[in-house]
């Protein structure tokens, strides 16, 4: 049998395409990056790049906080455009019950090594003086940073491309299975590991996955310095995270370093098209108006939507497809896809090596979805 030309393919040069081509080249391995569009450009462009420590569940919190560390480490290299910053998150309560979760969320994390503050209503006042004042409190977790994705997706692509990975754009793959990805010019490429990172489309390549794409809105503002100084993101957010039905809008509102502000969000089943959708527009600048009435004054540059990768349990899929032991899949990484980019490509990279991850991989492994008897 001939040698494949690379040892790695990878499907997608989103976030998680982006962080496997620099780990696998990292290991010296020989990547080719393929995408139909350009880099960083799918869900990549339209997320927020909130690099946030979550407790949905122990697999959840286990990945998100190691991804966190990994954007730390990498820090020291990155360009000044992926515009890093350690701004921290207030999750901010706005009545008792939602203060007892305050609590909850502060037992959760300092059980687990996660600094915080629980901030009463004047200390939360003195930290985001825009806040409404009759919020109850708040819980802050200072080491949650934000940064610019689509700019990180091409720092980690160009750095794969310098130590050698080829990138081809241009051409959507229509196949990506048994060691070969095959593109609709009719070019092929043959690799020993074929990694489908092609986010919200993964399941047209590997049919069985069960993704189902979950649409968002996000508005950016002109510029007002000082205006906001974390991430805030209202407790009830969760509660919009895990409906599963219906539509919903949450509080989350993202400071830049240019001075503008990033207002979400929104989550919608079931809708295909990528047009802003006005109505749901207006439901969530209003629930940032009665979180931050500033912010509805403001003058908006630009809103647009993008696609999370949703999966039923709310778990990525990292690792080996069942019945094709050449794939690897990299997708369902929903709304927290930024920051669980790194930890997702060191996972894969350690399954290829065939070395023990730093997490346990089982509960994001393919295998817990799959059909039972998947022939790719
Ligand atoms: C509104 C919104 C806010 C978000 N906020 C955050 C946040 O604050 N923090 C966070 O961590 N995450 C956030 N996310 C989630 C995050 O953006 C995604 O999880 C992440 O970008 C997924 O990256 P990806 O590389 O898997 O997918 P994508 O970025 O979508 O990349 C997939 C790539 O595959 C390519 N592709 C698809 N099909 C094919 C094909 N057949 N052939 C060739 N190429 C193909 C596409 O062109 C694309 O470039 C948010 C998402 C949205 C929508």
């Amino acid at each position: 049998m001939s040698q494949p030309a690379y040892d790695v393919a990878i499907v997608g040069a989103g976030i998680v395409g982006a962080a496997c081509a620099d780990e696998f080249t990292r290991q010296g391995m020989r990547v080719a990056i393929v995408d139909k569009e350009m880099v960083g450009g799918g869900a990549t462009a339209a997320g927020m790049g909130h690099i946030v420590v979550m407790d949905d569940s122990e697999a959840q919190f286990a990945l998100t906080r190691y991804s966190q560390r990994l954007w730390k480490e990498l820090r020291p290299d990155l360009p000044p455009e992926v515009e890093y910053e350690q701004c921290g998150t207030i999750w901010v309560a706005a009545d008792e019950e939602e203060m007892a979760d305050v609590h909850r969320k502060r037992d959760f994390y300092s059980a687990r090594d996660v600094p915080t503050e629980v901030l009463d209503s004047r200390a939360l006042q003195r930290l985001e003086p825009n806040l409404h004042p009759g919020m109850e409190g708040g819980l802050r977790v200072p080491e949650d940073v934000v940064l610019y994705p689509p700019c990180a997706a091409a720092f980690l692509v160009h750095r794969a491309v310098k130590r050698g990975a080829s990138l081809l754009l241009g051409h959507a793959v229509t196949h990506a299975a048994q060691g070969r990805v095959q593109r609709a010019d009719g070019s092929g490429i043959s690799a020993r590991w074929v990694v489908n990172a092609a986010g919200a489309s993964a399941a047209e390549l590997t049919p069985g996955l069960e993704i189902k794409k979950r649409k968002g809105h996000l508005v950016i503002t002109d510029r007002y310095p000082g205006f906001l100084n974390h991430q805030l993101v209202e407790l009830g957010y969760l509660k919009s995270a895990h409906s599963v039905s219906s539509d919903s809008v949450a509080f989350n509102v993202q400071p830049r370093l240019t001075g503008q502000i990033l207002i979400g969000s929104s989550r919608q089943y079931g809708a295909e098209h990528s047009e802003v959708d006005h109505q749901i527009l207006a439901r969530m600048l209003q629930r940032a108006g009665e979180y931050m009435l500033g912010l509805v004054r403001m003058s908006a540059i630009r809103a647009w939507t993008g696609f999370r990768a949703a999966t039923p349990d709310k778990l990525p899929l990292i690792g080996q497809w069942p019945g094709d032991s050449s794939l690897l899949v990299a997708t369902g990484h929903e709304g927290l896809g930024i920051t669980t980019s790194l930890a997702t490509a060191r996972i894969l990279s350690d399954h290829v090596a065939g070395k023990q991850s730093q997490i346990p991989i089982e509960p994001y492994l393919p295998s817990r979805a799959a059909p039972e008897h998947s022939h790719v």
